[in-house]
Parts: structure tokens; sequence; C-alpha cells
């Protein structure tokens, strides 16, 4: 009975911990997934569409200019090189959704990573996540006779994009498409294409990833950690256990998806987990770890392989499975053992179409499945040292690799577009060493540190040199990015600065001092309020939960904002925002209810702080940026465009991500749905 059903796709349960969203059809935006054929020609060709996320076009041309990158500079010569315009804001879930449709945020619905929920803003749920949604509730369903189980309704997410995708346009004209990780593509719909979701998939406990962390270092036991979880270790005769909140100890334990199975309801709720054991041999600098029948022996440095776990919502019936990575930091002085989030196994609902999945475990092994897999947040936390982090990132490119081989080694006909997480997160987190003005950059950073992107500058075109390599007469090559990168040396706390205009107002000055998350503002009082990375929006009257502002003064308010807004000066004089966008200026399309009434292009060096981006209070309006990501792409679009490279010359030389889109419709003779808003640039 298990083993039959560990080979079905099992449906976790997932809830993304930000909010729980309401129960909303998905709408295809008017988007006619017509059976008519559009083709105009017939001719079978190669397509390969190679995406770089975050390649910046002004490293690039600096980079081909003094001849670092080779194969990108013969594919210039071949053919065409330009900057690529991004999306405003110039965020990945956006601007792959941009390519993805053909269409802009008023047309596809993905704004920012969050959006507001005007409705909710009274409990306090401002926000919601910009991308995929969670629809359904545990503790429904039927009950499972003479069991403390039911058998839920469905827990499952939505995709927030409307429209269709330009592989479903391309398999409905009898051309074949293969998927691998595109951004905001969780869970993934239903398709004739081989579908691979990207940034955006969950862990298995429905998070944007929660590693762990077991050690006897004494920490700060009473600060929490971002995006995982620490746990103090005690070792007795050789064994590790965890220590309660009391006095007690347990057994360590991987936590997974909550058990929306049970009949009982509870809160909070509760989750499946996995107990495993740990034995220390601090003569060996080693550990070995024992979890469900599998034995890992770890010496001090080494990563496991990729460990295969079971979560049992009902013994021997209903299971959820995800594989997990451990990591030894070390044993003698102090036991330190890192482990990653646990991601989704091959076959889990929402992460691939057609088994791909599953063919791509067969052939390359088990995989990150987790967006975003490279472990910044370990790494900005002090739990990673940087040379960590750089190893870790270096296995998930090295599986990027290995799944690319194997992808074009079996590509005969139809679109392959294949996705490159690497240049984005290691700028983010690596940036600081390579902008020799940014404010947390150390007097010693070590060389190595300072050439960490340039060299992934390097490595992406030693990729392109293989791919190039595979090339066959007539075969189109497309490399293209969703933006550009900048530094992020300072940072700005919006909240902080419409409170202080008294557009922004809490219940007192003190509960906006102990404020998180947008609670204890006072909705009756506030005018404006931020959103997400780039968004401000208006409290109106009718549309928020407690609206305030009439629609005749709308537009006095928003434009007063602007100007306000336009006029910040850092303490240098230097203006903060280049420019910012009322959303009719940057979008168009049946989705423009839900867009911010200003999108916010912050100057190059400045960007939002994470307090402002969830909404809190504390902190300076300006201040330098010491930690986490230091570097960005969250500004004005104008300044942080992509790349496209093609084989091909392209007679337009002005080009949309949207555009890329409609030119590789065209490429196969396939018109472009009537909603699409990309233009072919041949
Ligand atoms: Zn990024």
């Amino acid at each position: 009975m298990l083993r039959m059903i560990k080979n079905r796709r099992t449906m976790v349960g997932l809830e993304i911990s930000i909010v729980v969203f309401l129960l909303l059809p998905i709408v295809f935006g008017g988007c006619n997934r017509s059976k008519a054929k559009n083709k105009t020609s017939s001719k079978p060709r190669r397509v390969f569409v190679l995406g770089v996320d975050a390649m910046d076009f002004g490293i690039t041309t600096k980079l081909l200019n003094s001849g670092r990158l080779p194969n990108f500079a013969a594919l210039a010569r071949e053919g065409t090189f330009l900057p690529l315009q991004t999306t405003m804001p110039p965020l990945s879930p956006v601007a792959w959704t941009n390519f993805t449709t053909g269409m802009n945020s008023g047309g596809h619905g993905v704004f920012d990573f969050l959006v507001r929920n005007p409705k909710k803003m009274n409990n306090g749920l401002v926000m919601e996540d910009g991308v995929t949604r969670t629809v359904g509730q545990a503790q429904r369903g039927s009950p499972i006779p003479f069991t403390k189980y039911i058998w839920p309704r469905e827990s499952r997410f939505e995709l927030r994009r409307k429209g269709v995708p330009f592989w479903d346009v391309l398999e409905a004209n009898d051309v074949k498409a293969t998927i691998y990780k595109m951004p905001a593509n969780f869970p993934v719909s239903s398709s004739k294409a081989r579908i691979l979701s990207g940034m955006g998939t969950p862990d298995i406990e429905g998070t944007y990833g929660m590693f762990s962390y077991v050690t006897t270092d004494s920490f700060d036991w009473g600060k929490g950690i971002q995006g995982g979880r620490i746990h103090k270790a005690i070792i007795e005769n050789g064994r590790v256990f965890i220590r309660n909140d009391g006095n007690g100890k347990k057994r360590p334990h991987l936590r997974g998806p909550q058990n929306i199975f049970l009949q009982k309801h509870s809160d909070p709720p509760i989750h499946t987990s996995v107990a495993y054991d740990i034995f220390v041999d601090s003569s060996q600098q080693a550990v070995a770890i024992s979890i469900q029948q599998q034995d890992i022996l770890l010496k001090k440095g080494e990563w496991s392989p990729w460990v295969r776990v079971e979560f049992e919502f009902i013994p021997q019936v209903k299971s959820a499975h995800g594989v997990v990575k451990f990591y030894l930091k070390s044993v003698s002085e102090e036991l330190r053992l890192f482990i990653s989030p646990v991601n989704l196994a091959p076959g889990s609902d929402g992460l691939a179409t057609n088994d791909f999945d599953m063919e791509l475990s067969r052939s390359c092994g088990l995989f990150y499945s987790k967006g975003m897999s490279e472990q910044t947040k370990a790494m900005s936390q002090g739990i990673l040292t940087t040379d960590e982090y750089i190893h870790q990132s270096n296995m998930v490119l090295s599986e990027r690799i290995k799944a690319l081989d194997l992808l074009l080694a079996n590509f005969n006909e139809g679109c392959l577009f294949f996705y490159i997480s690497t240049l984005d997160l290691d700028s983010h987190i690596m940036w600081k060493h390579h902008d020799p003005k940014h404010p947390a950059r150390s007097q010693t950073t070590p060389v190595r540190y300072s050439k960490h992107i340039i060299h992934r500058y390097e490595q992406m075109d030693k990729i392109l040199g293989s791919v190039r390599a595979k090339l066959q007469p007539g075969d189109l090559l497309y490399v293209i990015s969703d933006h550009g990168f900048s530094s992020f040396r300072r940072q700005v706390n919006l909240v902080r600065w419409l409170h202080q205009k008294g557009y922004l107002k809490y219940s007192s000055q003190l509960k906006a001092r102990l404020s998180q998350f947008y609670s204890d503002i006072d909705w009756k009082q506030t005018t404006a309020y931020c959103i997400g990375f780039n968004g401000l929006c208006i409290n109106v009257r009718g549309r928020e939960a407690s609206g305030i502002i009439p629609q005749y003064e709308y537009d006095k308010v928003v434009e007063q904002i602007r100007a306000e807004l336009l006029a910040l000066k850092d303490v240098n004089g230097i203006k903060v925002f280049s420019n910012i966008y009322r959303a009719s200026e940057v979008y168009s399309g049946s989705e423009m209810s839900h867009a911010p009434d200003l999108i916010l292009g912050y100057n190059s060096g400045y960007g939002p702080s994470d307090k402002s981006v969830s909404g809190t209070w504390g902190g300076y309006v300006i201040s330098d940026r010491l930690g986490g990501f230091t570097g960005h792409h969250c500004m004005d679009y104008k300044l942080v465009p992509g790349v496209l490279f093609c084989n091909q010359t392209l007679k337009k030389k002005q080009a949309r991500l949207e555009d890329i889109t409609a030119t590789i419709l065209n490429d196969f003779g396939v018109l472009p749905p009537k909603n699409m808003t990309g233009v072919s640039l041949r």
C-alpha cells in the first residue's frame, strides 16, 4: 500500500505562511485558449532560450569590451546584443511573467512579490503574496469513519497570473515546449508542455524556505532568526538531543507540512514531523545521522547527498515526500549541523507537468526544487560563512548544468527554456565585496570575494559556450535576463517617511515603535501606505476596508505624494527617487484595479529597507544598508536594463521582455493571442 502511494503525486496541503487568501476562481483574463490553430507556417525548428536571471547590461558590456566573455562576444558578433527593457518594478516574478504571457502587469496581474488586500486591512492582513495564493481551508472535508482523520478538500495553491503562457500557445499549434524552472509558475497548470516550476516554489512546510541549525553554541536564544530555526543541542554519551523550552529533551525532528488530515482543529496547527538521530564522534570529527532507515556519515566540512524523507499525514495511507541535505560545519569544539529546508521531492503536486520532475531525477538525481535554492538567508545571518555559501551555490549551479546537458542532448524540436538563478542570488549577497564604495564592505575583503560576481559572469559564458557547441544549422538561440543589477548602499523606510509626513498614523507613538507588519495603524486617519518593494497605495474610501480618501481627492493626493517623494533627498543632496509612476503610465490591461497607485522608481544605490517591505515602522527614513542583500534591482526600471542576445540579427532595436515572447511565437509562425502587448522584433 505504502509503496503504491509513494508513487502517486501527493498534495501536501501546503500553505504559504504570509497569509491565508480568499477563495477566488482563477479566470484567464479574457485569453481564449482557442483550439483553432494560429500557425502561419509549419516549419519545425529548435528555439533555445537561456534565461540568466539578473544579467546586467552595463556589467556585460564592460566584460565584453575587456574580452572576458568570449562566447557572448561571438554571439553578439553573429547576431544581436541589446539592452532588454525590464519591468516596473524590475522584480523577477513581474519580469518573467511579462515574458511568460507577452503582457505587462496590467494584463497578467503580477505587480510585485506582495500585493495589497484592501478588504482585509482591518485584520492586519494588508498584504498577500503577489504571485501565488493559497486557497482551500484545512479541517474541512469528509470524516473517515472510525478514525481521527478526515479527507480534506484539497488545500492548494493557485497562481495569480492571468493570460496564457507562451508554451500553451505553442503547444496548441503543435510546437513542443520544455520549460525548466520559469519563475512565478508554481503550481504549474496542466499543459501539454513539459514544465518544472521555479522561483516561488515553496519548501515542504509551505514557506519560502526554512533551514534548521542544530548546535551546542551559546546563541542569543531569545532572538528569532529569519528563514530558519535554531535548535539548542545537548550531547549525552555521544548522542544528540534537543533542549525543550523547559528543561526536557527530545530527539531531533524535521518539520513537515501541516497535517490537514486530522479531524480535530488545533491552534497552532499540528505539523507532521520526522524524528531522527545524530551520533557524535569527536575523535573522528564526524557525525552519524540515522533517519528513516537511512544512515549518513558526515565528516567535518561535508555535505550529505540528498536524503529522502516521508512525512505521514495518515500512517500507511497518505504522505508527503521531501528531500533534504545535511552539512556538518564543526563537531569537536561545538556541534554545528546545518540542515537545508526540506525541498519537495519529485512527484509532489504542483512541481511539474507530464512527470518532467521524475524524468529529470531519474537521469540527473534528486535536485533543489524550492525557489531561490541558494542559502542567502543562512549566510546573511551568520549561519553559513561566505565560503560555505559559495560552495552551496556551486552545488545548485552544478545541478542546473547537469540538467541543461541532459535537456540539450534530448532536444529534438520545438522550444526549450532554461533558467539559471546563480547570478541573481550571488549578486544580491556578494555585492558589498564587488562595490568598493559600499558601506558594508570590509577593508579586508579577500580578492576572491571582490571578484566573485565577475567570476560568475565568466561561468555563464562557459555555459553559453557549451550551448553554442551543440547548436545545429537553423537553430535559434536567445539569451535573456529579467533585469540588471545595481548597488544597494542606502535604504529607505517608507513607512517611517509616511508617518513623519502625517500620511500614516498609529494609535499612539508607543504603538508605532512596537508595530510590525502594519499592526496598530489607525486606518481611519491614514492617507497612504506602502506595499511590497515598490508600491504605494492611497487609502481610498470604498476600496480599502477603512478607506478615507474620497475619489474626488484621489488625483490631488496621488500627485502631492509623488511630488514630495520626488523632492526627497539624501544628506548628500542626491535624489532618492529618479522616477515615480502612476499605474496608468506603465501598465495596461484588465487587471489594472489591482495595481498600486504609485510605483516607486528608486535612484541608483537606493532601495526599500526590509522593514519598509514588511510594513514596519522602525529605523531611520534613510540609512546605510549594512546587511542582507547589499546589491539589488528594485529601482527605476530605466536604471537596470537586462540583456538580449540572439544568434540572428533582429530588426527592431528597442526590446522589452514581452517582445521576446511575440518574437518566439513569430519564429514558429504562430500568431500571438489578441491581448498580448509584446510585438515581434523581426
Ligand atoms: Zn533578485
